[in-house]
């Protein structure tokens, strides 16, 4: 975990703060404990069960993960991204084909 305080700047708003501070002079901000939804598996929970890629912005903005690892929840995220829209695209399809079957009498494959 990356110590805030090495960069002499707030993780927050980006103000300097002193190495002896433990909170964030101009926001209040805590400098060495930080919220769950910036670690890790916070990132996981929020990004799997409730925001899906929309946790990147949280994932960009946490101060506790490295800028590697960022770049591989953000690839991570476009790859589930576009595997989930080529899935709609696939089961539309089948569907479609289905419903054309079905209008000229004939039952969907498998059926
Ligand atoms: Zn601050």
């Amino acid at each position: 975990m990356k110590n805030p305080k090495e960069g002499g700047a707030c993780w927050r708003c980006r103000r300097f703060v002193a190495e002896e501070d433990n909170f964030c002079r101009f926001c209040g901000s805590h400098l060495t404990h930080f919220p769950w939804y910036y670690q890790h598996w916070g990132i996981l929970v929020l990004t799997f069960f409730a925001l899906g890629p929309f946790s990147l912005a949280l994932a960009w903005r946490s101060p506790v993960i490295s800028k590697a690892s960022k770049w591989a929840y953000t690839a991570l995220a476009a790859l589930m991204t576009y595997e989930l829209v080529m899935g709609c695209i696939r089961v539309y399809q089948l569907l479609n084909n289905a419903a054309a079957g079905l209008l000229q009498g004939q039952l969907p494959a498998g059926l």
